[in-house]
């Protein structure tokens, strides 16, 4: 049976500081040192990334950014790209994100070149997929999450490159940010339409070894029960990943 060892991520988007940054990350290092259950990561905004990378130096923290551009290098003022995440530390980068769709206009076309890049580059992408709340109360769930994932992952797709190490983070929109949780139901019953999905368009082992991470207000409270059901392989936390006691406790899930 394919094991699919559970990733904690934490997208610190545009919060936290070096000396914040510093006591945070010391308090997750020691949080970790004696449960290595699952996988931990932390993606802090750009400028952060080469300090947390010193600070977390033989610790198994991972390290991702939150965004990337899609070309390797040129006139692109303001933007950072791959190569230079990677130069960084990052072996992640998190696409798509719902901020990035919806205040940055981002499209799901955009977001496919930044996934084959990243994969090119062997940076991991953690890409995010999620339906808005006009689009759950329409019945349009399943249909919003396809297109966004036979657009997003369509150069994975021509490729024939299943790339395994592909992570998904389904990330209902109306659950971000606003203290609603999916049902852990809610979010299996997606989750498992994912796989369906990675199955038919890759194969089907590449479907039983992706990682599908839930977020959407993940929080101590609801992190085990979330984490009970079989297709969530982790969570990808936004606001209760800057507080290091709630963040291990997360971690330390079960
Ligand atoms: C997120 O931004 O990816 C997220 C899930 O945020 P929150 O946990 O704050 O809802």
């Amino acid at each position: 049976m394919i094991e699919r060892k559970p990733l904690i991520a934490g997208n610190w988007k545009m919060n936290m500081n070096v000396n914040d940054s510093t006591e945070l990350i010391n308090i997750i290092a020691n949080g970790i040192v004696d449960y290595d259950r699952v996988d931990v990561l932390v993606a802090p905004p750009f400028t952060l990334i080469p300090h947390v990378k010193q600070l977390i130096g033989n610790s198994r923290i991972l390290l991702g950014a939150q965004n990337m551009h899609s070309e390797i290098s040129g006139a692109y003022t303001g933007e950072i790209s791959g190569p230079m995440i990677k130069e960084s530390g990052c072996s992640h980068v998190i696409l798509g994100h719902s901020e990035r769709r919806s205040l940055f206009k981002e499209t799901s076309y955009e977001i496919n070149l930044k996934v084959s890049v990243a994969v090119k580059l062997g940076i991991i992408p953690i890409l995010c997929v999620g339906e808005s709340l006009d689009q759950r109360e329409a019945g349009q769930t399943f249909e919003a999450l396809k297109d966004q994932l036979d657009v997003s992952l369509k150069n994975l797709r021509d490729m024939k490159n299943p790339d395994i190490s592909t992570i998904i983070a389904y990330e209902p929109v109306w659950a971000i940010g606003t203290g609603k949780t999916a049902a852990p139901e809610q979010a299996e019953e997606v989750h498992q339409f994912i796989r369906k999905w990675i199955e038919k368009n890759f194969d089907s082992v590449t479907a039983r070894q992706v990682r599908i991470l839930y977020g959407g207000s993940v929080k101590p409270g609801n992190v085990s029960e979330l984490m009970s059901k079989p297709d969530i392989d982790g969570v990808l936390v936004g606001g209760a990943s800057l507080k290091g006691d709630t963040f291990v406790q997360i971690i330390r899930y079960s």
